[in-house]
């Protein structure tokens, strides 16, 4: 007999499973500190990682606010010094969680940018742009950055890009994943799939160098970005990619480890001079700027300085730090990426010695004391064939997108399996989690569980629904909840079965249904909690279409201005000639001068620049 409610539920699902896209389609790895986008090169029968504008491979995950603009990567980065309180970053630090979260109230006191909670305890981000004061989410900050990528590659395609699988870490939950795809929306990105970032990695790393292997071999990829941490043990054999399992930190990476030097300056600062420079945000982010750029110094160089100019009340401070104290400062921290590194061999259930290789990925993997652990912990030969650390997600996010498209030519060979991060489950009585999808399980997947009311005489039962690893339930994060009416009847004789389904994303559905002598009941909840609603992503995106069209606005100005400083400069050059000059009539000259000045007045910002453009339009 069919299931009604398992048709209406897993439908989309099963449609998804086979949708096929048609059109340019491109990897995201969206990232704290740095975002990367790839395209896969049938010709090639490789992935291309896109520069931007300045020729970079990566870029900043930065949009900033000033007087008459919106700024997004490199741009937005480099003026942040001067405009720290309209310059964002870390919106993947923000998204999906409450303000509230003990994690985010740490990190606000080290943000130049102002946070604060919005309705639904959602963290809200204020700046100030074209003089008025704007709020925005972290999913809008990061639809900006994914607009950014978006366009990085539509230069590069000369063709508009629809399509894009985007990267979140492994250990992202379901609110976080579901606002990383509404960030997609707001973009105007159809999200074909939001995949692990390991999983990612492990693509690349496979097709790269492993592609062909005929014996199973155990990878263990080993992700240390700017903001977040994954692990996951993958088996590849045949061109089938099995993620065993994967485990992790959202909120460790490259950024923790600049602010223990950068407390650590702070307070050198505090001894040496009796002032307290982290009062001052634009003081701050210079010497974390100066901290980022001595904490890569340290990865090939034992010892760095710090030379700040005027960095608070018109003190200099010049500075250094040996990599043995850095170490010393992160020490507790690397030890914590080791035991994430055993967590997860013990839930994949195997020996590090039956690793073959540790592929390194993400920025930080590069310092040498991580490095120096993990050559420790896993003992065997062929460690650390590595791949580009950077680029490396992104390339297996297009290798992704393109096994998702048609039309594309030839698409990569692989089958790739995944897993649920965290385990989902039902509360039930005295507080404990049910398990209904134990951490580690392969996507998709749907499982039911029985349970049964447990008064005489029951009319409802409320179903609270958690994710996370402690047994006692209220320890874990609520996603939902929801309530199911009953039949009268002695305790323990209604059972109610609770679906569980969580689809390729990652993302999670859950059904009730009550069958008792032909009495049916459905119930579908979806995790909504702290998600945006429909319409609010609606008016985020006539928003990003507002900003957009600010932003063509400012570059036309830009190129207008430009054309007119041409213009001027070869009308002066033609002034200064007599065979021209001696062929016009005073009244023609004075004319030519007279424009001119209001030309250089125009370009120097004496005049209405906006009013003069209007006349053109
Ligand atoms: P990702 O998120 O993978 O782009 O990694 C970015 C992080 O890697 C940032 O925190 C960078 O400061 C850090 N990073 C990049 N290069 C190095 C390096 N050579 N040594 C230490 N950290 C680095």
């Amino acid at each position: 007999m069919t299931n009604p409610v398992s048709q209406s539920i897993f439908q989309p699902l099963e449609k998804k499973m086979a949708k096929k896209y048609t059109g340019p389609a491109i990897g995201i790895d969206l990232g704290t500190t740095y975002s990367c986008v790839a395209v896969w090169q049938s010709q090639n029968n490789r992935a291309e990682i896109i520069h931007n504008e300045q020729g970079n491979r990566t870029t900043p995950s930065f949009v900033a606010f000033t007087d008459d603009q919106r700024l997004i990567g490199d741009a937005a980065k480099n003026q942040a010094a001067s405009n720290p309180a309209n310059t964002i970053f870390d919106a993947k630090r923000l998204i999906g969680r409450k303000y509230s979260d003990s994690v985010i109230q740490n990190d606000i006191k080290l943000w130049p940018f102002k946070v604060f909670a919005g309705t639904d305890d959602k963290p809200q981000i204020l700046v100030k742009y074209k003089g008025e004061e704007k709020r925005f989410c972290a999913e809008e900050i990061s639809s900006m950055v994914l607009t950014k990528m978006r366009e990085i590659a539509e230069k590069y395609l000369a063709s508009p890009v629809k399509n894009a699988v985007v990267t979140v870490p492994a250990y992202f939950n379901d609110s976080q994943r579901k606002a990383t795809k509404d960030a997609g929306l707001i973009a105007g990105l159809d999200v074909m799939r939001i995949i692990n970032e390991p999983t990612a990695a492990a693509l690349a790393y496979g097709l790269q160098k492993r592609a062909d292997c005929v014996d199973e071999r155990n990878i263990f990829i080993f992700d240390l970005g700017g903001g977040t941490f994954d692990v996951s043990l993958l088996t590849i054999k045949n061109n089938v990619f099995d993620v065993k399992a994967t485990a992790g930190d959202t909120h460790l990476g490259g950024e923790d480890f600049d602010n223990r030097m950068v407390n650590h300056f702070v307070m050198e600062f505090k001894t040496k001079h009796q002032k307290d420079l982290s009062r001052n945000s634009r003081a701050l982010r210079r010497l974390r700027t100066a901290c980022e750029r001595a904490k890569r110094t340290l990865s090939f160089d034992t010892e760095a300085t710090i030379e700040v100019d005027a960095i608070y009340e018109g003190i200099d401070f010049h500075s250094s730090i040996t990599r043995a104290k850095f170490e010393q400062l992160n020490v507790d921290l690397f030890k914590k990426c080791l035991e994430t590194v055993e967590s997860c061999l013990s839930d994949a259930k195997i020996d590090k010695s039956s690793v073959d290789d540790v592929v390194l990925v993400g920025g930080s993997s590069r310092i040498p004391k991580v490095q120096q652990l993990l050559q420790e912990f896993f003992k065997s030969k062929d460690l650390f064939a590595s791949i580009n650390p950077d680029e490396a997600v992104a390339y297996g996010a297009a290798v992704q997108a393109a096994l998702l498209s048609e039309g594309i030519g030839k698409s990569p060979s692989l089958v790739l399996r995944d897993v649920t991060p965290l385990s989902l489950g039902i509360l039930i009585k005295g507080d404990v989690m049910d398990a209904v999808i134990p951490r580690n399980t392969s996507i998709p997947v749907k499982n039911t569980n029985d349970y049964f009311t447990v008064e005489d005489d029951q009319s409802t039962i409320a179903f609270k629904v958690y994710e996370g690893e402690r047994l006692k339930a209220t320890e874990n994060n609520l996603l939902g909840m929801f309530k199911f009416a009953v039949p009268p009847a002695p305790r323990g004789h209604i059972p109610v079965k609770v679906t569980f389904s969580i689809d390729l994303d990652g993302i999670l559905n859950v059904s009730a249904k009550e069958d008792t002598g032909g009495n049916k009941q459905e119930i579908t909840i979806k995790n909504e909690e702290g998600r945006l609603s429909t319409d609010d992503v609606q008016r985020m995106i006539k928003e990003a279409e507002f900003f957009m069209a600010e932003d063509i606005k400012h570059m036309n100005k830009v190129k207008a201005m430009n054309a007119l400083d041409d213009y001027l400069y070869n009308m002066r050059k033609v002034m200064k000639d007599d065979s021209v000059t001696s062929m016009l009539t005073p009244i023609d000259k004075m004319k030519i001068n007279s424009a001119m000045i209001k030309g250089k007045s125009l370009i120097e910002g004496k005049q209405n620049q906006d009013a003069f453009l209007c006349h053109f339009c």
